[in-house]
């Protein structure tokens, strides 16, 4: 079978490989580019720039996964559903800086 990828995958970093014999038998790791985060921070012993990407097991039903790399070893995964909620924010807070989208008055103090 061919292989298909997410289209986030980048083939410079992807396992996979481009032929398999099977669902149950799927090898490798969809990886799309890395994003540096220009943020150094240490974690686990890890003291460096911090990259983000994602990544995906080929095998059936995998997660797919947020990641974050230091020196090149992964220090943290979170799945892409517990980043979500953060992602839209950050998807509105864009919006907002690029004019797409406008400030809105609250209906109630603020802190309460
Ligand atoms: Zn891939």
């Amino acid at each position: 079978m061919t292989t298909l990828h997410p289209t986030w995958c980048d083939p410079t970093h992807c396992t996979v490989p481009n032929q398999q014999a099977g669902l149950g038998a799927r090898g490798g790791t969809h990886r799309s580019k890395l994003v540096p985060l220009n943020l150094e921070t240490e974690a686990r012993g890890q003291t460096g720039q911090v990259y983000a990407g994602l990544s995906q097991a080929a095998k059936a039903r995998a997660g797919v996964f947020l990641k974050w790399i230091i020196n090149g070893e992964i220090v943290g995964h979170l799945p892409i559903n517990d980043a979500e909620p953060l992602a839209w924010l950050i998807a509105d807070a864009l919006a907002n800086q690029r004019g797409d989208d406008q400030p809105v008055e609250h209906t109630k103090a603020p802190g309460q």
